[in-house]
């Protein structure tokens, strides 16, 4: 794998699954954005316009540049007790409009063979948004991503999230958010652990 410094406007994912690395051409896509602008109607060469196609093609890098995958450790001490990270915020880009959708992620497991730092579940979430996406499919890749990294006994993602191509077309109420959950193992099976798991994730989005 070449080193992430040496490969400017390249977004790497350190693994193997996540989405395929993504060439982002810096210059087609200010190009492209210059276009968009000219078919809106718009004067490119207009004073507060001379400088929008550099900073979409700056803001779209960023949205879909994901950083390095968290590392993991053996579960030494035995913890099987269920472990949540509440409210982690988010956002991410509608694959199907490319307009934001943003929210909070609700993260937990059960530990099996390996643990994850609590604040790098956040990194796990950004690890899948910052792509062309929608929810239901990063529910699932962050799910897939825990389940098969660190081996546990359950895994609950929860994800709350506004999506702008929803809220600003009239479509939906703006605030309203969509929830979509990904549960396996304990957290699925297990009427206990899930409703513990639950009513903590319920907890959190009351408090919001
Ligand atoms: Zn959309």
């Amino acid at each position: 794998m070449t080193a992430p410094e040496a490969v400017a406007g390249l977004a790497l994912v350190d693994d193997e699954r996540a989405a395929p690395p993504r060439r982002i051409d810096h210059e087609a896509l200010e190009r492209a954005a210059a276009d968009l602008l000219r078919a809106l109607g718009a004067d490119t060469g207009a004073d507060g316009l001379r400088e929008t196609p550099r900073r979409v093609a700056e803001a779209y890098v960023e949205l879909l540049t994901p950083p390095f995958r968290a590392t993991t450790f053996p579960n030494e001490d035995g913890y099987d007790g269920l472990i949540v990270a509440r409210a982690i915020p988010f956002h991410s880009l509608c694959m199907h409009h490319l307009l934001p959708f943003r929210g909070v992620a609700h993260v937990g497991y059960m530990p099996g063979e390996r643990i994850i730092g609590l604040s790098k579940l956040a990194r796990v979430v950004e690890l899948f948004a910052r792509d062309l996406q929608i929810q239901e499919r990063l529910t699932v890749q962050i799910a897939d991503w825990l389940e098969a990294e660190l081996r546990p006994a359950g895994v609950g993602v929860v994800l709350e999230a506004e999506h702008m191509c929803m809220s600003l077309r009239g479509v939906q109420r703006p605030g309203a958010r969509t929830a979509t959950f990904a549960l396996r193992g304990a957290i699925r099976d297990d009427a206990h652990t899930r409703q513990e798991f639950l009513a903590t994730t319920a907890r959190t989005s009351h408090d919001q």
